[in-house]
């Protein structure tokens, strides 16, 4: 990077540092970046050290004020796959085994706990019913961005996905530390009071929207 005083003669850190008295203010150094002389910001700056992974979509619905913030932090370490689950522990060497703490049948990690768990597919199973739509196979993150859907439903889907993911992940917790789990069913009931409790904040009177029958079902089913 040169650096650029305001009459345009080109200096560097090492001959700011050799010759101190000679230097101009540093208010009136312009910084220059050397590949293209393009303006130094911060923002450039930043760019070029941190890493840069591909944008998501998803995120508007995820941090949207539809969902509960607990929901949607764990979400986001789910989304991200950053939750400390048995295969990474077991990895570790913190436990014996992997296998699921809910069904018993597969190895514990992010895909099977939150998509393909016998126990979480029937929870999925029930709260996706409710909501009219078919639970897929794939991420549930991206299936929701890509869902032929409305901003507003996808909102929605994605507020009843984090309540039921959270619920999930709270009743695995339950069952290692207490070994006791709650059945799909009654566990749905809760995530249901949940989810309407939060609907009904958002639901005013005067809402207008091409989707309120759609949304007015959905409330009145949870
Ligand atoms: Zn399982």
């Amino acid at each position: 990077m040169h650096i650029v005083n305001s009459r345009g003669d080109k200096g560097s850190p090492c001959l700011k540092s050799l010759c101190p008295l000679n230097q101009p203010k540093l208010s009136t150094l312009r910084f220059r970046w050397l590949l293209d002389n393009s303006g130094y910001t911060v923002r450039s700056g930043y760019d070029l050290i941190r890493l840069k992974f591909q944008e998501v979509q998803w995120h508007r619905y995820l941090w949207c004020s539809w969902c509960y913030p607990k929901p949607q932090f764990i979400g986001w370490l789910i989304a991200r796959e950053a939750l400390k689950l048995k295969d990474r522990l077991y990895a570790l060497g913190i436990f014996s085994d992997a296998t699921c703490l809910l069904c018993g049948l597969e190895d514990e990690n992010h895909s099977h706990l939150f998509l393909k768990c016998e126990y979480s597919r029937r929870i999925l199973t029930i709260m996706a019913g409710l909501c009219q739509v078919v639970i897929p196979d794939t991420n549930l993150f991206l299936w929701i961005n890509g869902h032929h859907a409305s901003s507003l439903q996808k909102k929605v889907l994605m507020s009843v996905e984090l309540a039921t993911f959270y619920h999930i992940w709270m009743q695995r917790n339950k069952d290692r530390i207490d070994d006791v789990v709650l059945r799909p069913e009654i566990l749905c009931c809760q995530i249901r009071k949940e989810v309407k409790s939060r609907l009904s904040t958002k639901f005013k009177p005067g809402l207008c929207t091409p989707y309120l029958n759609w949304l007015n079902l959905v409330r009145m089913s949870m």
